[in-house]
């Protein structure tokens, strides 16, 4: 067995009156992400460290901004094709650590449904998804609430 990990990182600026996504779930918030996609800063840094992992570039690369075809597109969709693609070569996702930093609103509630959303479009056990949330404690960006903040680490194997 072949076994490689990868990290992904990944900002979105929020703004009022826009939806939020996170970890494939829609958040209830008044401020949402400005994004070209559906804006879901975990699930795009969640596949830049699976594209990470096997050094296959990362999102921006593979979906692009300046395209139509990825406007306003559900980030699930996107994470599906990343697993397909690793899929092709024979590995799949082991586990997945995500860190979320967020001041508001809290995402206690949603922490299961983001790891059972994830693992399910990633074909793994609930218990292989990772989902952690953290304020900045109101210092910076984050805690100024002008964005939020995504770390992923990954491992994948090839049996
Ligand atoms: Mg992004």
């Amino acid at each position: 067995m072949e076994l490689r990990i990868g990290n992904g990182y990944d900002v979105h600026a929020l703004e009022e009156g826009l939806p939020m996504w996170l970890g494939g779930v829609n958040i209830p918030s008044a401020i949402g992400f400005v994004a070209h996609s559906d804006g879901d800063v975990a699930i795009h840094a969640l596949c830049d460290a699976i594209l990470g992992a096997l050094a296959l570039g990362d999102i921006g690369h593979l979906f692009p901004d300046t395209s139509d075809e990825w406007r306003g597109i559900d980030s699930k969709i996107l994470l599906a094709k990343v697993v397909a693609l690793i899929a092709e070569r024979g590995w799949r996702v082991g586990n997945a650590d995500i860190t979320i930093a967020l001041q508001l609103p809290k995402l206690a509630p949603y922490i299961l449904t983001m790891r059972e959303t994830l693992a399910r479009v990633m074909g793994v056990p609930v218990d292989a998804v990772s989902v952690k949330a953290t304020t900045t404690e109101r210092l910076g960006f984050v805690g100024r609430g002008e964005g939020c903040e995504v770390w992923a680490s990954v491992s994948v194997i090839k049996p």
